[in-house]
């Protein structure tokens, strides 16, 4: 089988881990979520109590930091020094920590490096805010997924109630706000579209019709590249 990279990037809630997931799942590939490893990383310094601002204290601890991921049928785990936190990442609190933790520099480096190595052994679909400006630079396709604010936070606060977790609307469309801000205004690596990036908004789409849009790309894309390849 061709070695097929799919980059999937975009402000949180507007369905890339949805997607990428059905995605790899159809195609046979391995699905990176990369955003829970910057989430096991603001893990981390919560239980240490180290402030998201305090730089010092946070390339001090980079070291000892060890994130990486692996399989069970078909879920990716992710390991914080050798511990499952796969049920410990999904809060919001964990969420803004990592959208704070995500700005430093050293941070990113470390976890983009791990990221690119998933990438070259296997075929990936990966998701994140960086993916295609950054981590895979080559990818063969690169999506842009976008919903408008209200969509997403209604997708989040949904999510939330799924595990359980009662939130009120406001409360998540202003996190969100805050979190596309800080994503898109940081210096190293903000959110924005790959200039060859395919921008699909899924506001007005059900997520079954948002897998077949983005299908529809990567098979366009993988056409393409075969063409060219004869
Ligand atoms: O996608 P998710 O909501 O799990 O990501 C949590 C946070 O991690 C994001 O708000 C973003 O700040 C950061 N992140 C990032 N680069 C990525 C993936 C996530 O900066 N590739």
């Amino acid at each position: 089988m061709r070695h097929i990279n799919i980059a999937i990037d975009g402000p949180a809630g507007a369905g890339k881990s949805t997607i990428a997931k059905a995605i790899a799942k159809k195609r046979n590939l391995i699905y990176v979520d990369t955003g829970a490893m910057y989430r096991a990383m603001a893990l981390y310094f919560l239980r240490k109590g180290i402030a998201s601002d305090d730089v010092e204290a946070i390339e001090q601890e980079i070291p000892k930091v060890d994130v990486s991921i692996h399989y069970e049928n078909g879920e990716q785990i992710v390991m914080l020094n050798g511990e499952n936190v796969n049920a410990l990442i999904r809060t919001p609190e964990v969420g803004n920590m990592a959208s704070t933790v995500s700005v430093h520099k050293k941070v990113r480096e470390k976890l983009v490096e791990l990221q690119r190595a998933l990438a070259v052994k296997t075929s990936v679909v990966m998701d994140g805010r960086d993916i295609g400006t950054m981590v895979l630079p080559d990818a063969k396709v690169k999506i842009y997924l976008t919903a408008s604010v209200d969509v997403r936070a209604g997708r989040r606060q949904a999510e939330l109630a799924e595990k359980g977790i009662v939130s009120d609307f406001e409360t998540v469309r202003q996190e969100i706000l805050d979190r596309d801000k800080r994503d898109m205004t940081r210096k190293h690596s903000p959110l924005c579209k790959a200039e060859d990036a395919v921008e699909v908004d899924t506001s007005d789409m059900s997520m079954a019709e948002a897998v077949e849009a983005i299908e529809a790309v990567v098979a366009e894309r993988e056409q393409a590249g075969a063409k060219q390849s004869i």
